[in-house]
């Protein structure tokens, strides 16, 4: 009897220690009770990236939601995960499905005739393509560097995407009169254009770009006053495509507004 006891002392030792361990979130799953089949290493490290995975899924998902707060860079593990949706299937396929529900949006619309109907298109990574300079930037795991960037902007190099170039194309032949509303400024407009034309966006009705007046204004405060304008002149804003919800929100808001998808950077 007094031997059993002995033993149980240990025994409970031991478990109330698990029970301690078992609080840590990173040991939690070695430390359950249940059979004692030890894992081979390459399932442990199967588990951790497909952890890694659905947190990082989370994370874009809520990035496309627009439910954060400001961020200034990728969570640091989701480096990885950022450089294959960019470069996978995933970007490209998300990019086509937003290109396409804007293009069934812009048929059904009537156009009024008057030459006022109008689309909105942002230009870094809505038209113009800066994974080029991402992949060399840890997909937006650094700071962004404006320095750097102009560098980038100067060279004129950036592919177009080619969903919102299909789109664009779509929304010309169908009659809308298409303004393009950059956050650059007016000293990037001839490289702008150049580098515009050179992948294949050959003709718009405007370029506006942020006037002196406008630097250091927030991206949706300085859009929506652009949009505010051309309501004024009598445009109406029926179709808007970013890849950043400042290009979309604020006022005079289209009457439809195409968010692309963008995991990489946050302009507020
Ligand atoms: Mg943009």
């Amino acid at each position: 009897m007094i031997g059993s006891r002995l033993l149980l002392f240990p025994l409970l030792l031991i478990s109330l220690a698990g029970l301690a361990l078992s609080q840590d979130p990173l040991v939690n799953s070695n430390v359950r009770p249940r059979p004692l089949i030890l894992q081979p290493a390459t399932e442990l490290q199967k588990l951790d990236n497909e952890e890694v995975e659905l947190r990082c899924t989370s994370w874009r998902v809520a990035v496309e939601a627009n439910n954060l707060g400001p961020w200034k860079t990728i969570p640091e593990e989701c480096v990885g995960y950022v450089r294959d949706y960019m470069n996978g299937k995933g970007y490209s396929s998300d990019l086509e499905t937003v290109s396409n529900e804007a293009g069934s949006y812009a048929r059904s619309v009537e156009l009024s005739g008057d030459g006022k109907d109008v689309w909105i298109f942002d230009i870094d990574d809505t038209l113009l393509s800066n994974v080029p300079y991402y992949r060399e930037h840890s997909y937006g795991l650094e700071i962004f560097d404006q320095v750097e960037f102009d560098k980038w902007v100067d060279k004129a190099m950036a592919p177009a995407i080619e969903a919102s170039l299909k789109l664009y194309e779509e929304v010309i032949g169908l009659g809308f009169k298409v303004f393009l509303l950059t956050g650059r400024g007016e000293k990037k407009r001839s490289v702008t254009e150049e580098n515009l034309v050179n992948a294949g966006f050959r003709v718009w009705d405007r370029l506006i770009l942020r006037a002196s007046e406008d630097h250091g204004k927030m991206a949706t405060a300085y859009k929506s006053e652009k949009r505010s304008e051309m309501v004024k002149e009598g445009y109406r804003i029926l179709g808007n495509s970013g890849d950043q919800w400042s290009d979309l929100l604020g006022s005079a808001m289209s009457f439809r507004s195409f968010k692309l998808p963008n995991p990489m950077y946050y302009i507020p």
